[in-house]
Parts: C-alpha cells; structure tokens; sequence
C-alpha cells in the first residue's frame, strides 16, 4: 500500500507540531538537501502555458528516492472563487520504482516556499533586519511572515495588497501570533523603514511592483511571485543594482526575475552561500535579491520531511494504487474474481 497524505492529515500534522515549528523543521530539511545539491538530478521544470495560467511539472532524484510535485499558476483563478496555485506530489523508492508516498502539495507548497525564502533571508539579509514588507496578501502572505518571525527573527510587518481586503485577512490570521502588523494604503509606504521586502503578488504579466526608487541600500527582496515566462514584479533597474541569488540558473532565466537580463548576467545560486563556497551579503550596503521562481529540491525535501513526520504521528492514509500480486506475472489474474492471483490486498487472508 501507498501512503496518502490529504488535505485534512495535512492540517493535522501541522496542528501537531504548531505551524512555526514545522516551518523550522522544514527549513532545516531543505538547508539539508541544498548542502548536498550535487547529489540530485536537476532539470528545470516542465511547463504547459495557456493564456491564462501555466501547469507544470517539477521532478527530481537523490538516486534513493525519486519525487515530483504537480503545480499550476492560475492568477485569474482568485475572482473565480479558486485558488492561484495547487498542488500534489509523489515520492517513489528508486530501488523499485514502487511510489510510497501521495500526498496534497497545496498546503505543503505554501509551507515550503516560506521555509525557502526565511532559509535565504537567513544568509543574505543583514542580521539586524527587524521589519518586512509584504506586498501581496493573497494565500503565501501568512505562510511568509510566520516562516521570517520564526527563522529570522522579524518582529514588524507592514503589509499592502491592491485589494485591502486580503491585507485584513491576513491580520486577521495573524493576530494571534503576536507580531507587531501595520496595514498600508499604498506600496511605497509598506517599503517604508523596511529591512526586507517581500513580493508575492499573482498577474500573469510582466508587472512593476517596485521601482527602482523603492528600494534603498542594504535591502534584502525576497521576490516570490515573478515565478514564469512573461511574469515579472521589479522594475529591471533594481536587477542592475541587486546581487542576485537563484535557486537552479537554468531554471530561473527563463521563469525568474532575471528574465528581464541578459543571459550572461551574473548571479549565485544559492546552495553555494550554504555550502560556504560563495559569499552571500557582502556589505550592509548590498542591496541582496533572492529570485525565488522554486525549484524541485525543496519539493523533494518537503515531502521528504513531512512523510517522516506522518510516519511518527502515524497521521496517514493507506492508498490502493499499486497492485500487490501473489504472481507478479499474472496481472491479468486481478481481473478474475475468485482467481488465486487477484489483488492481494482484497484477499483477507493475504492482508493479514
Ligand atoms: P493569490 O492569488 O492568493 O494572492 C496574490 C495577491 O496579490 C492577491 O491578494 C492580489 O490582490 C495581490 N496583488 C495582485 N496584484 C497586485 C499589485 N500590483 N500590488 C499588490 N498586490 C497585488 O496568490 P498566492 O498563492 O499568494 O501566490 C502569489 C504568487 O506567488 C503567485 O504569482 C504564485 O505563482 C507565486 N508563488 C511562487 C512560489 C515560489 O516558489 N516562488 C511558490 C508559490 C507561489
């Protein structure tokens, strides 16, 4: 039997730990996985366009486990009553090839990606940052600043969405965590002060969130939401100023911030600042871009580390996808009720 990890087993092993100390732990799990980047099969991911969103799919390989996570991007989704972005993935043993794990990547995608982002801050922004700008209110906006109040410390956020709204509901959601939240009428004002600025808005275009004239010296952006081809939040002239940090090079060209530069353009990624082989911020003057598109790796760590956690609270479901015959030869025989060779699993006596 497979394990199936749904939407609700989902709550309920982030409900065991406390949402902060999963995003820890999970952060912890993927720093893990970019220590040993080498170690993986990497390929950016595969992408289906249409007009109004993009489905994609997001694979890779440690060589034991092998995972992948199915995503779509679908801005126009929000006024429809749907979510932007969900999400499910697989992992599977290599050694087989038998998957082991289904589970909701909705809920754990959100979760991973503020892990990733507060896991860069962690390296890049200076150390004394306090106070973060979130522009974009939508679904992510909690996940981050609950990610940067546990991982980096962040006490003040000031929060702006086009639609007020959404900036009320993630208060609201916030509120009892105890941090310091200011609501702001416009953009420009939320950067105001701020050490670090989080972008997470959803458009499919090539929009400009900041200019150039938001961003001061020694900030740190955090910009989540430009993730695909012809979809962009910073005025290319903060590009020009930032050093950029990537996840995978190959990837983000062409779905990241960066699309706006030349190819030759350089940037780090960012398991090298982990590794210690490349610096990360230079100077508290650095104005330092972590150009989050996501890459597959964080996905397999998320995955990874939640099926440990499901497998310890013992917070799963069985999954009946593979067949498990007496005769792996005679498939042909789960057809055939009565038939020695039907599906294991539908026999009492081979179940027990
Ligand atoms: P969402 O639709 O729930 O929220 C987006 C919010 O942005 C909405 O509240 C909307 O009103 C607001 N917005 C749109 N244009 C704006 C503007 N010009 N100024 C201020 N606010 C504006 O979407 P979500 O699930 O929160 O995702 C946000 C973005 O993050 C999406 O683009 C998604 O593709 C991206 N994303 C990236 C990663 C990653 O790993 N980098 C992971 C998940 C999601």
């Amino acid at each position: 039997m497979v394990h199936f990890v749904g939407v609700e087993a989902m709550i309920k092993l982030v409900e065991a730990a406390g949402v902060q100390p999963f995003l820890k732990g999970l952060c912890l799990a993927i720093e893990d996985d970019f220590r040993r980047w080498p170690a993986f099969e990497k390929t950016p991911r595969i992408a289906s366009h249409s007009s109004v969103g993009v489905i994609e799919l997001m694979p890779t390989s440690d060589g034991d486990h092998y995972g992948f996570k199915y995503v779509n991007g679908h801005p126009k989704n929000m006024k429809e009553g749907l979510q932007t972005v969900t999400a499910f993935g697989v992992l599977s043993d290599v050694s087989t090839g038998y998957p082991i794990l289904v589970s909701e990547m909705t809920l754990l995608t959100a979760l991973r990606t503020a892990a990733t982002s507060a896991m860069a801050a962690k390296h890049l922004a200076r150390a004394d940052s306090q106070c973060m700008a979130i522009i974009g209110n939508g679904a992510q906006s909690e996940f981050q600043a609950l990610a940067f109040a546990a991982i980096c410390g962040i006490k003040r956020f000031r929060l702006y969405d086009i639609d007020p709204t959404a900036s009320l509901k993630c208060a609201a959601n916030l509120a009892k965590y105890g941090l310091d939240i200011t609501l702001c009428p416009t953009a420009q004002d939320a950067v105001a002060g701020a050490d670090i600025i989080t972008t997470v808005t959803a458009d499919k275009q090539c929009a400009t969130i900041l200019s150039d004239n938001m961003v001061g010296e020694g900030i740190h952006i955090n910009a989540i939401g430009g993730d695909c081809l012809g979809k962009t939040e910073l005025h290319k002239d903060i590009l020009y100023r930032s050093n950029i940090f990537v996840e995978f090079t190959e990837q983000t060209r062409t779905e990241g911030e960066i699309q706006q530069l030349p190819e030759n353009h350089p940037v780090t990624e960012l398991w090298k600042v982990i590794d210690g082989t490349e610096p990360g911020r230079q100077s508290d003057k650095d104005i330092t871009l972590f150009d989050s598109v996501g890459f597959a790796i964080e996905d397999f760590s998320a995955l990874n580390f939640m099926r440990r956690q499901a497998l310890s609270h013992g917070i799963f479901e069985e999954l009946d996808l593979i067949a498990d015959l007496p005769d792996p030869r005679n498939l042909f025989g789960v057809l055939e009720p009565g038939n020695q060779g039907v599906h294991a699993s539908r026999q009492p006596q081979a179940a027990a």
